[in-house]
């Protein structure tokens, strides 16, 4: 098995593991995202994604190292990690539902604001540019927005404290295929625009595509990895996640 080789490694995750009481839900994870990298963590329910991002975040406890943009963190602390550019969409989402879009998004760039930057229209005006669908939306509740608006949003809102990686937990879950695609392509135009891309799927098709390297978690484990386009073409990769099994629970869910 080899390795994520890179010149700049923004993330560097060793031996991370987390534990629910006895029952051990991430075991030694090891990971690097490269900076201006799109690096992606596919694997089956229940496999560990969300429990390593939430670790990395620092919104669980754990074992082993967290070194984010040249600093380790012995304990992973949200707010610190946040002030320092880590940002994260988490799989609910978790918008405030009965506060307008706009007021949802300004809220994403509160530190920076409490840290005297003052850019938050011009911010506010990337966003937008980004997601039009916003802008027209902007004096409506977060809580009456539909699914992939609601994506949107929280994607907008994490962009907002100005992240240098944007960790993503299943961005396309519950969207129709169309929105899917939205989604993805905004994902390939965020790293233009140089931020960094940590993604946690299921639709390991889709995932493999916009993605420069890649990882499969299973039961907790990092049981295969490489660069995506050639993991998309391995056999094993092919049959437990992109075969016409697969595909056909892809149908189902979009
Ligand atoms: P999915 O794709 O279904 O969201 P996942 O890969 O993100 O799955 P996790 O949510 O990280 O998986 O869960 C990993 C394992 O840990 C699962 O077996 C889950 O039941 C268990 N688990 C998650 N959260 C807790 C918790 N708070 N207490 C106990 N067990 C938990």
């Amino acid at each position: 098995m080899h390795n994520n080789s890179v010149n700049k490694p923004l993330l560097e995750v060793k031996d991370l593991c987390v534990a629910y009481g006895k029952v051990e839900a991430l075991t030694q994870a090891n990971l690097t995202v490269g900076e201006g990298q799109i690096v992606t963590v596919i694997g089956p329910n229940g496999a560990g994604k969300t429990t390593l991002l939430s670790a990395i975040m620092g919104v669980l406890g754990s074992k082993g190292q967290v070194c984010f943009d040249g600093t380790l963190e012995s304990v992973p602390e949200v707010e610190t990690l946040v002030g320092r550019g880590l940002g994260l969409v988490p799989e609910k989402r978790e918008l405030f539902s009965s506060m307008s879009v706009e007021d949802n998004l300004k809220l994403g760039g509160f530190m920076r604001y409490r840290k005297g930057d003052r850019y938050q229209d011009s911010s506010l005006m990337e966003i937008y540019s980004l997601f039009p669908r916003l802008l027209e939306r902007r004096k409506q509740a977060a809580a009456t927005l539909s699914g992939g608006e609601r994506q949107m949003l929280a994607v907008g809102r994490a962009l907002m404290a100005k992240p240098k990686l944007l960790m993503l937990d299943e961005p396309s879950l519950g969207l129709a295929p169309l929105i899917t695609r939205e989604i993805f392509r905004i994902i390939t135009d965020l790293r233009r625009q140089g931020v960094s891309i940590l993604l946690v799927e299921q639709n390991a098709r889709a995932a493999l595509r916009v993605a420069d390297y890649a990882y499969v978690l299973e039961t907790g484990q990092i049981a295969m990895q490489g660069p995506a386009a050639e993991l998309a073409d391995d056999p094993r990769v092919v049959e437990a996640y992109l075969g016409a099994a697969s595909k056909h629970q892809e149908m189902l869910a979009s």
